[in-house]
């Protein structure tokens, strides 16, 4: 089923239904440890699974004649083939994201008829990160410069329409097969950190529904009235889709500082306080659970059809709140 259809059965149900986002296994693991994240939430519903795309490092050896070799590696490949294992395993609807960062336009579409293929018509389109090491996002010389461009591929591919086989007229040729994607981008409560203003980045995001988005998902935030005002900015711009806000227990000392750097959000000063006052890592998870569960509560009451988790590859916080809240 298409999220987006998900997200309408939910309204019309006047239902809150809850999702996550799992990272697919570092290369050299199996299945184990993304099947037992899910066995712990599977028995409560979620709605569908987020499975998360990783750009590729750069490594260097060095050779015996001393010169240094560079290779190419991505640590967390698969992105596809977990979210089919997911799905065939668990019956439950998966969602693969695909990046810009580091693939061509082929190397996308590639991706993406595997995903038609196997069956599986939904995705969630991004521009992805700048390559560790590098200050700004490079694109691909073959590829996308923001995830706008990506949905517009994704939304040709629905038209019929592949990269190669133009016509005189230099138009794709419009293929039969159509892919039938529902596709989902991302959306900033507290602003991408490269926007100059709010403005500016509801407009990159206007931009990606008008190139074909059906819904978006925010970055997660910890403060509800900061998700409650983008949602409103959103709809004020004249975007209509669904929009699924995104959050995540704190669950370790060191998201205090880590989750601000990496995701560029902020943390309000009570949640602060309170991990602080916390002896140990154990009472975080708890004032982790209370925190989302609170904000969770205060969303479903907003009547927000779908609330997303961020899981980090942990999810037995999530099911905590999920168990009190849906
Ligand atoms: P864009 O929409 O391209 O926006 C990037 C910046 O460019 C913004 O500042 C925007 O305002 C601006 N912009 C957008 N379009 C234009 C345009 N046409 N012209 C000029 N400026 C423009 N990263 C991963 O690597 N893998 C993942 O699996 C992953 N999953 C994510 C899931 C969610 C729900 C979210 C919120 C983020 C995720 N990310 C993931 C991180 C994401 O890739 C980064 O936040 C990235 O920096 C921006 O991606 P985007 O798709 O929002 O990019």
């Amino acid at each position: 089923m298409k999220v987006s259809e998900i997200i309408r059965a939910a309204e019309v149900q006047n239902k809150t239904r809850f999702t996550f986002e799992l990272l697919p296994p570092l290369k050299g693991e199996g299945t184990a440890q993304v099947f037992s994240a899910i066995d712990t939430l599977a028995p409560l519903d979620p709605a569908y699974i987020n499975v998360t795309f990783h750009r590729e490092d750069t490594l260097y050896t060095e050779r015996p004649d001393g010169l240094l070799e560079r290779h190419t590696v991505r640590h967390r490949p698969g992105t596809v083939g977990i979210s089919a294992a997911i799905a065939r395993r668990y019956g439950i609807e998966t969602v693969p994201h695909i990046i810009c960062g580091g693939l061509s336009r082929y190397d996308i579409e590639d991706a993406l008829i595997d995903m038609d293929l196997l069956g599986m018509h939904n995705v969630l389109a991004l521009r992805g990160d700048a390559r560790r090491g590098e200050s700004r996002f490079d694109p691909h010389p073959q590829g996308h410069a923001h995830a706008d461009g990506l949905v517009a591929q994704i939304a040709d591919m629905n038209r019929g329409r592949f990269i190669d086989g133009r016509n005189a007229d230099g138009e794709l040729n419009e293929f039969q097969h159509k892919t039938g994607f529902c596709i989902g981008v991302a959306g900033y409560p507290e602003k991408h950190s490269e926007s100059p203003n709010p403005e500016s980045d509801i407009e990159a995001l206007r931009r990606k529904v008008e190139a074909g988005a059906d819904y978006i998902v925010t970055q997660m935030s910890f403060d509800n009235a900061r998700i409650l005002d983008f949602i409103s900015r959103a709809r004020e711009a004249g975007i209509t889709v669904p929009i699924v806000p995104g959050i995540k227990p704190i669950a370790t000392r060191s998201h205090l500082t880590v989750l601000p750097q990496t995701f560029r959000v902020d943390l309000p000063p009570e949640l602060v306080k309170e991990v602080e006052r916390c002896p140990d890592n154990a009472a975080v998870r708890r004032v982790g659970i209370e925190w989302a569960s609170m904000q969770a509560a205060g969303l479903r009451k907003a009547g927000l059809p779908v609330i997303h988790f961020y899981s980090m590859g942990r999810t037995d916080n999530i099911a905590a709140v999920v168990k009190k809240v849906f």
